[in-house]
């Protein structure tokens, strides 16, 4: 390991990386491995917490929050604000972080932090704007008021395909709204987690507002999370199977909580649509991060008629990408994130062919070594194949068939998910049928980026409870106070 090139890098790039409890960092005889998926070096060995560390957080974010709560919210946004800079400042570093421990390409990861930051950025100015209301009151003798507080206590559970922007759009809200956090960070990716815990302590967040406790057994330090009365909301970003457990262990102390779980993301491109158009959105939609991203298409469903031009397209444009280490200039295909999940993708692939599909490009995995997989396209695929009904978090696009707008909207329901969906057409009967039709939170009508800080994030379904980003984020990390104030 030689990563001493700065010191926001070299703090997480070395044999002994301590994790943030409350004011202190903290060093640990146990720690664990973070290693780098393309090349499989180990970056760094990094503090192995415990419940009772996770207990001590959650004990400085409560002590933390009494005072963070009464800070005026004109303070909290510029701290919020002060963050934002050190974050943009520090782009590149973080990028490069996230190239070496998630693996995603650099210019990816540099998009990433732009992402990761504009929650920052938007939750600042916002923070300024966490309003109550006044109601007409139905007796003279009484008026009505209606306060927002900060719910508290926040336990931030992330994944590891967005190191850094599934915590700002969390920490963000809660740090704006007045809520302290503790976040546990995916084992697989906790070092842009503590970088970015280092530029807030810089930017002014106070000691024990922001705890980063790691582990590579999650089940305790989650836990500790979800069962500790002190905990007021549990925010979570991960798979739905993890999500539903999680939710049952918050029941017991009626938790508030978020739930951005996993997807099944139809892509539907109608007969009319702009064939390249749908092309370049499929590549957006789907490519992204080497397919894991929670609103990647998941399933392409294309009308009879363009099918085949459709596939011929998409299967030209899929050849010219480019697969490698994210550092390499040129690759926007990086390596999955471990062996598991290229077995994943080979597995449905397997299942694929083996009922009647054939590969029109990709296939297999390359030489690049065993954690990269070769961009690929499934054509003929029906709905008896477990591409049809599972998440593949993979460079993989099987492309279904149908016939018409009914059929369309009947295939992209038949899931117990309900995150993100696409569609291509040019006839506004279609979109707007089709648009009322979808059962998900998100739907992009002939484009294929539709994350924004602007706009509510989230899912329904078994995608999840709650929603990121936007106003709508904000009030997750709220409580509600009616006051009624009688003798008048
Ligand atoms: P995961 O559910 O395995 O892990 C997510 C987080 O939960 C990690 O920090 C992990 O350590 C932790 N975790 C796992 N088991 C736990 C336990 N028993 N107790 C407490 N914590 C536990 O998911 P992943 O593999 O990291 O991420 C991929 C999944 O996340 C995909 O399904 C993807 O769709 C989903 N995702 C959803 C969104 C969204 O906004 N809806 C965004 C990104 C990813």
């Amino acid at each position: 390991m030689n990563h001493s090139d700065t010191p926001l890098l070299s703090s997480v790039l070395n044999n002994d990386v301590p994790a943030l409890i409350g004011n202190q960092w903290c060093q640990r005889e146990d720690r664990f491995d973070v290693t780098n998926p393309a090349t499989h070096d180990v970056l760094a060995r990094v503090a192995e917490c415990s419940a009772g560390d996770t207990r001590a957080a959650i004990a400085a974010a409560e002590l933390a929050g009494q005072s963070w709560k009464r800070v005026s919210a004109k303070e909290r946004s510029a701290v919020l604000r002060c963050w934002f800079d050190l974050v943009t400042d520090h782009a590149d570093e973080l990028a490069r972080l996230m190239t070496l421990e998630q693996g995603k390409p650099l210019a990816e990861a540099r998009g990433e932090v732009g992402y990761g930051a504009s929650f920052i950025e938007f939750f600042a100015e916002e923070a300024k704007r966490m309003t109550g209301e006044t109601l007409p009151s139905p007796a003279a003798s009484k008026r009505l008021l209606v306060m927002r507080e900060p719910v508290g206590v926040v336990a931030a559970i992330t994944p590891w395909n967005f190191p850094l922007a599934m915590i700002t759009r969390k920490c963000a809200p809660a740090l704006a709204a007045g809520c302290t956090v503790v976040i546990k960070p995916a084992e697989a990716t906790p070092l842009t987690a503590l970088a970015l815990a280092r530029l807030a302590l810089q930017a002014g967040v106070p000691e024990g507002a922001i705890s980063v406790v790691t582990a590579s057994s999650p089940a305790a330090v989650g836990e500790v999370l979800c069962t500790d009365p002190r905990v007021r909301k549990l925010s979570f970003t991960g798979s739905t199977p993890v999500g539903k457990k999680l939710l049952a262990q918050c029941a017991s102390t009626v938790k508030k909580t978020s739930m951005e779980l996993g997807g099944n993301a139809p892509f539907i491109v109608f007969d009319d649509a702009d064939l390249d158009a749908a092309v370049e959105g499929a590549i957006a939609s789907k490519f992204r991060n080497a397919g894991q991203t929670c609103v990647c298409t998941n399933r392409f469903l294309v009308q009879d008629n363009v099918y085949d031009a459709f596939v011929e397209k998409l299967t030209e444009k899929v050849r010219t990408l480019k697969v490698g280490n994210g550092l390499e200039d040129e690759v926007v295909i990086g390596p999955l994130i471990n062996p598991a999940a290229v077995e994943k993708v080979q597995r449905h692939i397997d299942d694929a062919i083996g009922k009647g599909a054939t590969v029109t490009c990709g296939g297999q995995a390359p030489e690049a070594g065993h954690t990269f997989f070769n961009p690929t396209v499934l054509a003929g695929v029906t709905r008896e194949m477990a591409v049809a009904g599972e998440e593949t978090f993979g460079p993989l696009a099987p492309v279904f068939r149908f016939s018409d707008i009914d059929e369309a909207i009947e295939m992209a329901n038949d899931t117990p998910f309900g995150l993100a969906a696409y569609f291509y057409t040019n006839d506004y009967r279609r979109i707007w049928r089709t648009m009322e039709g979808l059962e998900y939170g998100m739907v992009g009508v002939n484009e294929g980026l539709i994350s924004t800080e602007l706009a509510p994030f989230g899912g329904m379904k078994e995608s999840g409870l709650g929603r990121e980003g936007s106003h709508f984020g904000l009030d997750e990390f709220t409580e509600l106070k009616y006051v009624c104030l009688g003798g008048f």
